[in-house]
């Protein structure tokens, strides 16, 4: 789990899923046991053109409605103004007023939450006043291996998400629900895991050690640089850090396309920060408190493709002019 920032931006959760999969009911369960908290403003963009019943959110503080276009493309626009009007509604109360704090967007089953951050962190007034803190993703237990296997937009959908949601856990065959687990952990190892029945959290069966994944072919819109992986680079102690940033820059710009995140927790002589990309967008580090989880330190987590997770620790180095790993 990722610290929560206490900078006084508005923290932005992302719910994405396959259409189906169930995120409005879970959302709904989420809002009404209060998970996000009272100073929630919720967002539903529906790609169709569909009336949403909003009594059924009762639990967020506000909600917005954009039906219509999806926002993570056609509706990207009007994902960006909505977001603008609430960080403005919010600017204009007096400092002693309760504030928002948190936005949920639960996002159309057509979209891609990786290309929705990236709108939101590339606008300059919006970066200033959101923070994103998690992309949940639902998966449905019983269509996922299906769904996997032949459209990528659900691959893309698991592979940006920092937390997994496996659906209506309790209608699917104990064997296909095992190997639905290992196959989500080939798409996407890095993401925490849990599962839920009409929204309400449910444990997990034990993993069986011999549960394989099912084999993903590869599909016509996809590269072939292979599964998404995490990696983990370990900053030295007395690291150079703008020398660090120079060259997270530089990455960035040479394989944003292969990193889908960049996630860490990094020790500065100016304190304690998040530090997390997505593709090329480096989001502005979010000063942490303290006292935090001193073992998050100085430990970054890269997640992407089409390279060898040991060539990252391997370059760091010698870019930094630093003994090898
Ligand atoms: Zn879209």
């Amino acid at each position: 789990m990722t610290p929560e920032p206490r900078d006084g931006r508005i923290r932005l959760t992302i719910l994405g899923g396959y259409l189906g999969s169930g995120k409005t009911t879970w959302l709904r369960h989420q809002l009404h046991a209060g998970a996000f908290g009272p100073r929630v403003h919720v967002i539903v963009n529906e790609a169709a053109e569909t009336p949403v019943d909003d009594a059924l959110l009762a639990g967020a503080g506000g909600v917005t409605l954009l039906a219509g276009g999806c926002c993570c493309c056609t509706g990207r626009a009007a994902l960006i103004g909505a977001l603008r009007t609430i960080c403005d509604a919010r600017s204009r109360l007096a400092a002693s007023a309760p504030r928002l704090e948190r936005i949920v967007l639960e996002t159309s089953g057509l979209a891609d939450p990786g290309a929705i951050v990236a709108a939101v962190q590339a606008d300059p007034v919006l970066v200033s006043h959101i923070v994103l803190v998690e992309t949940i993703v639902t998966v449905d237990a019983l269509h996922a291996l299906a769904q996997l296997a032949t459209e990528p937009l659900g691959r893309r959908q698991i592979g940006a998400a920092d937390r997994l949601v496996l659906t209506k856990v309790d209608t699917a065959e104990p064997q296909a629900l095992a190997v639905l687990r290992a196959t989500l952990g080939e798409i996407n190892g890095h993401a925490a895991l849990s599962a839920a029945v009409l929204g309400v959290e449910v444990a997990l069966p034990p993993q069986p050690t011999d549960a394989r994944p099912a084999p993903l072919p590869l599909l016509p819109d996809e590269d072939a640089r292979g599964p998404i992986r995490p990696a983990q680079v370990t900053l030295p102690e007395g690291l150079d850090w703008s020398a660090f940033a120079v060259w997270l820059s530089a990455l960035l710009h040479a394989r944003g396309d292969d990193l889908v995140r960049v996630k860490g927790v990094i020790r500065t002589p100016a304190g304690r920060f998040l530090l997390q990309t997505v593709r090329k967008v480096v989001q502005s580090p979010e000063i942490l408190p303290e006292q935090g989880d001193a073992r998050q330190d100085n430990s970054i987590v890269f997640i992407g493709r089409g390279y060898r997770p040991e060539d990252l620790g391997r370059s760091m180095h010698r870019f930094l002019g630093l003994p090898s790993a």
